[in-house]
This record gives structure tokens, C-alpha cells and sequence, in this order.
């Protein structure tokens, strides 16, 4: 698999849980739900299907292999998210972009997969404000890091901008040289770089 893609579902319906979603895919002969994430009511993220096999949301596209997917219960054709699932969203969308370095443009509603014929993931879904708020995380990033930062590394690759802040020889200094960050509002990620 080569994950390029971030796809956004809802589930259509008014489960009380992931485990209901997850009942209901294997009831249909499927190996795990077909999600890689969901997101509940309360904005809890459970984890899905694993990423070390496709998935079983977006068959458009070849998206099974290429892209993420996330649900948030319920029927967004109905009703719009709650404030908890958009903010989980988000947080959950930055975290992925940044580790597998998938650009904003990449994240789509199902229905915006050229060749899928579905209303997913509903009219109350608002897809701009979820891309437009990914950018402005980015950019805010950007800016904060640009003041104090031990080290700043810009670099382009396949379109997504990275900001290194630090290079720690220990997992724990990292961590709190994140924590730092975080205390500033910043959204920092810790990643092991392979030599
Ligand atoms: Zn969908």
C-alpha cells in the first residue's frame, strides 16, 4: 500500500459506537470494518481496519490501496458533525498528512473521488473548513517555529512542507521538546528518522 490519499466517509447511520460499525462490515463477510478510523459522536477516535491491508471504503479510484479512510458516525446528509468529531477530525487529518507526507489537496470527501456515485459524507460535512483549517495549521506552524527554533529544515518533496524544530539522540527529549511546542500551540509530531 501507498497511502497518498486521506478519504472522508460518514457511516450513514446512527451507530452508538465503533463496534457497532465494525459488526455490521464483518456481518457482510468482510475480514475487519472497512474504516481505518472512526470517529464517534464524542469525537473519541477508534482505531479501524489495519494500514497493513487495504481497506474496504472507496472502491473509486483504486482508493482502497491509495487512501486513508475515515468515518464519523452518523448521517451527515441529516445533520451536521458534532463540534467534537470536526475538532478530532482535524487533529487526526494534521497528524496523518504530517507522517505520511500527504499534501491538503489529497484530502477528499468520498464523493469528490472521480467515479464515486454517493452522497459521502454528506451535505453538513464541511469539507472546505476542515481543508481550509489544515492549511492554516500548517501555516501557523510555520510562523511559530520560524522564531525560536533550534534548527529549521524547509523541504519540498511530493508537496507537502515539513518543519523540523529539533533532533534529539533520545526518544524522551524529544518528547519534551514537543510537549513544549504543544504548550505553545503548536502541533508537533515526534518521528524516528532511520539513518
Ligand atoms: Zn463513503
Amino acid at each position: 500500500m501507498n497511502w497518498e490519499y486521506l478519504i472522508i466517509h460518514h457511516t450513514g447511520a446512527e451507530e452508538q459506537d465503533t463496534e457497532q460499525v465494525r459488526r455490521y462490515h464483518r456481518s457482510l463477510g468482510w475480514r475487519d470494518i472497512g474504516y481505518n478510523y472512526v470517529i464517534e459522536k464524542s469525537g473519541l477516535v477508534a482505531p479501524g481496519r489495519s494500514l497493513e491491508i487495504p481497506g474496504a471504503h472507496c472502491r473509486a479510484g483504486g482508493m482502497n490501496t491509495r487512501g486513508i479512510g475515515f468515518a464519523l458516525i452518523g448521517n451527515l446528509e441529516e445533520h451536521p458533525p458534532t463540534t467534537e468529531q470536526v475538532d478530532a477530525l482535524v487533529g487526526l487529518l494534521g497528524r496523518l498528512m504530517l507522517e505520511y507526507q500527504i499534501p491538503v489537496e489529497n484530502v477528499l470527501g468520498h464523493r469528490e473521488v472521480p467515479g464515486a456515485a454517493t452522497v459521502c459524507p454528506g451535505r453538513y460535512l464541511p469539507l472546505e473548513d476542515v481543508r481550509g483549517k489544515m492549511l492554516k495549521n500548517q501555516n501557523n506552524a510555520v510562523e511559530a517555529s520560524l522564531g525560536d527554533s533550534e534548527q529549521i529544515l524547509l523541504k519540498t518533496s511530493t508537496g507537502l512542507w515539513i518543519v523540523q524544530v529539533g533532533a534529539f539522540s533520545s526518544r524522551e527529549r524529544a518528547e519534551q521538546y514537543a510537549q513544549k511546542l504543544r504548550e505553545q500551540g503548536i502541533g508537533a509530531l515526534v518521528m524516528k528518522k532511520d539513518n
